[in-house]
């Protein structure tokens, strides 16, 4: 830009640490490369100064800047996320360790304890299980290779999903019920993501209701979408939490979701779902009398 031209660098680069990079080439002739950081960690610049001749004896400097915030913060979330899966999976792991080793120094003598132990490693083995089908599922949904666009009538796509809560939540007192619209209604989207979506909050809904609570499932369609809402009676979600329980291993209540077989992921892997699918997801709650999930999907593909 004009504006620019024949004015000290620092006047327009008021970076000191570019300055110095230019001297350091100017005097050495050679190149020069340094990430720097602003605002915190907001934004990384990967500059890079090299020498460029401009005739005889003279020389200039080209300076290449880069901006790398993006991979930076890419990088911090791969990060966090193998610290979270090695973390997730520690616990059964030393679990299952901590069994195998009294076995090995005894207890395979006492027949009854020996059960219970061996019951226990299994137990903690399913949930590893869990942990790596949830993780393995997640990298799917996430890179979007996996949907499979078809039309197919979403009542029938849901009910099983219904008819599976439906059991289990009767081994534990929670009543499940369904209003579903009177005539198919056919929809374009990826079945199986659908179902997912649909079996992932149901399961919730029932994990989290105690005895005697209801769960009830709406599906109904709006014009060009079709909506989905799993409403329960169970305990609720604080505020603070509702904002983050669809992040990868955000758990509200640990160890509640942990005794209920939960990995973190399952809202995770709906979010991912829901966006791949063109559509959104909300949550609503109240502490302590329970919560609402709404998925809304576009009726005829993405
Ligand atoms: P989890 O396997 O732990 O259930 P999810 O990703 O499915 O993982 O859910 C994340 C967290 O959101 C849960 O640990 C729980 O605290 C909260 N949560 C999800 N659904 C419900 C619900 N229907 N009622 C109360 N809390 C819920």
């Amino acid at each position: 830009d004009e504006a620019y031209l024949y004015r000290p660098l620092l006047e327009i680069v008021r970076v000191p640490a570019v300055g110095q990079l230019v001297e350091h080439v100017l005097k050495e002739h050679s190149s020069r490369e340094e990430t720097l950081e602003f605002g915190g960690q907001e934004r990384s610049l990967r500059i890079l100064a090299r020498p460029m001749p401009l005739g005889e004896e003279r020389f200039g400097v080209l300076i290449t800047v880069r901006d790398e915030t993006l991979i930076k913060r890419i990088e911090s979330v791969r990060r966090d996320f193998v610290a979270n899966a090695s973390h997730e999976l520690k616990t059964p792991l030393a679990a299952i360790r901590a069994y195998a080793e009294t076995l090995q120094l005894g207890a395979l003598d006492d027949r009854e304890a020996a059960e219970r132990f061996v019951g226990n490693i299994v137990t903690q083995a399913d949930r590893i299980n869990g942990l790596v089908q949830g993780m393995l599922q997640l990298s799917r949904v996430q890179s979007g290779s996996a949907l499979k666009i078809e039309s197919f009538d979403a009542r029938e796509a849901v009910e099983p999903c219904v008819a599976a809560a439906g059991a289990m939540a009767r081994s534990k007192g929670v009543k499940v019920q369904a209003e579903m619209p009177a005539e198919p209604m056919v929809i374009r989207s990826d079945r199986d993501g659908f179902q997912t979506i649909a079996s992932n909050l149901l399961s919730n809904a029932v994990r989290y209701t105690e005895d005697g609570g209801t769960v009830s499932v709406l599906l109904s369609s709006e014009a060009d979408w079709c909506v989905f809402q799993v409403q329960d009676t169970g305990v609720g979600i604080q505020e603070k939490d509702l904002e983050r329980i669809f992040e990868r291993f955000y758990r509200a209540e640990k160890d509640r979701s942990t005794d209920t077989g939960g990995t973190g992921l399952g809202l995770s892997i709906v979010k991912h779902l829901v966006q791949g699918l063109g559509g959104g997801v909300t949550a609503t709650s109240e502490p302590g009398r329970g919560s609402c999930f709404e998925v809304r999907l576009p009726r005829f593909g993405s």
